[in-house]
């Protein structure tokens, strides 16, 4: 058997970065920027308020106070969106709104809450500074600002920021295109199952996988375990796409033909993963295009995404984090496991207490058991040996978090 971690840095030393293309933003949530991004207009594009108010001369404010008004005269209103066009004067007030342009001569704003309107004046009831509630042009970015470095994650608000800037497209690493095939004479999708059949589980699991790492999930069917199929079908997704993941297939049984059609094409490595569940993956790298040979059992299927596949996505999608965050955790329950040379990954719900974070397990830990990993958000990590007991600390890798390192 082989440990976690050199396996892991096998496959993301064999994984190469794809390209990067013009893509819109409403396209582009999650992608990774390609180049630096420098603001081409200042935002915001002009100096306005704040505040509903009035936009004034502080200094004819001077000595305002609750108890001692100073009164101005209303000279104009500003709704947002409006372009000034009368300065305000000695004494002068002009009633403005949130996001409305300053106007000239004035250079403060008064809150409408410490005033008082009567006809066409307004009291001014405390003093304002210069500057008071005043967004200068180019206060959140100047003009020729760097805005994003080359490998920036676009999240929602990064979206939102281009936009302001005018930016409707933005140069970015692609998504993947990942295939995903399901392997096994006993695997049907639709209607009555007949003796000694089940459905497929894992084909809309790791579709579903894939695209939430960022990539275009493609989906391959399912193929049974006859070689000619296997190899045909293997054949026809490394011509169409950048990475394949099969499941089922990878283990010692008589029938799994994803090994040797992997072994045929050329560049297959396979491993006996020091880890549970998940132990067996075949891998290569096929004419550059990664397959990813994962494990029939459900649960083993995702847990080895997770471990091996999803940080490889990352990677090729110019990502310099790939892997899932860990916080260490008290155990809500005993976490008895047996030695076995190997890391058990549990499926746990792990949850914020007393200021630090308690896992508990979320049901059976049998690799067939995809209900209790569909109740998890993490995997506690039990290192070799007898286990962790109640209220001992067990490591927890959040299932729920993107990615930190
Ligand atoms: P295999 O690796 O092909 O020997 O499969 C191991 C176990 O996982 C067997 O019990 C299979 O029936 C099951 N299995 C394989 N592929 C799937 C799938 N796509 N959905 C659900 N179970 C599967
Ligand atoms: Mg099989």
């Amino acid at each position: 058997m082989i440990p976690l971690v050199d396996v892991q840095s096998d496959i993301l030393g064999a994984v190469a970065p794809l390209e990067s293309a013009m893509v819109p933003l409403r396209d582009a949530l999650g992608l990774v920027t390609a180049r630096d991004i420098v603001a081409g207009e200042a935002v915001p594009p002009f100096a306005n308020t704040a505040m509903d108010g009035y936009a004034v001369r502080a200094g004819d404010t001077a000595g305002a106070a609750p108890e001692a008004p100073v009164r101005l005269a209303v000279v104009g209103e500003l709704p947002a969106g409006r372009e000034p066009t009368q300065a305000v004067g000695q004494g002068e007030a002009i009633r403005i709104m949130t996001g409305a342009p300053m106007p000239d001569g004035a250079d403060a704003v008064v809150m409408v809450e410490y005033t008082e309107r009567d006809g066409d004046s307004v009291r001014v009831l405390h003093v304002a500074q210069p500057g008071d509630h005043v967004r200068l042009a180019g206060g959140d970015l100047a003009r020729g600002a760097l805005v994003f470095t080359a490998g920036t994650v676009l999240g929602a608000a990064h979206l939102g920021v281009l936009a302001s800037l005018g930016v409707h497209e933005v140069q970015a690493v692609r998504r993947a295109r990942v295939g995903v095939l399901s392997t096994g004479d006993e695997l049907v999708e639709r209607g009555e199952l007949r003796p000694g059949q089940i459905r497929d589980s894992n084909r809309p699991m790791l579709l579903a996988l894939a695209a939430e790492a960022g990539a275009d999930a493609v989906d391959l069917g399912v193929a049974p375990d006859d070689e000619a199929v296997i190899n045909r079908t293997l054949e026809d997704a490394l011509a169409s796409c950048d990475v394949v993941l099969t499941s089922g297939g990878v283990s010692v049984g008589e029938y799994d033909y994803v090994k040797a059609a992997l072994d045929r094409l050329g560049g297959l490595q396979s491993w006996q993963v020091a880890i549970k569940p998940a132990k067996p993956l075949a891998f290569g790298v096929i004419g550059g295009t990664p397959v990813f040979g994962l494990p029939g059992n459900p649960v083993s299927s995702l847990v080895s995404f997770e471990l091996f596949a999803r940080p490889a996505l990352l990677q090729m999608m110019g990502h310099s984090r790939r892997f899932r965050p860990e916080v260490g955790a008290a155990a809500a329950h005993p976490m008895p496991r047996k030695p076995d040379g190997k890391l058990h990954l549990d499926r746990v719900w792990v949850q914020a207490e007393g200021g630090g974070f308690v896992a508990a397990r979320t049901g059976a830990q049998a690799s067939n058991v995809l209900s209790a990993a569909a109740a998890a958000n993490g995997l506690a990590l039990l290192p070799d040996g007898d286990g962790v007991p109640e209220g001992g600390e067990v490591r927890v890798m959040r299932l729920d978090w993107p990615a930190d390192h």
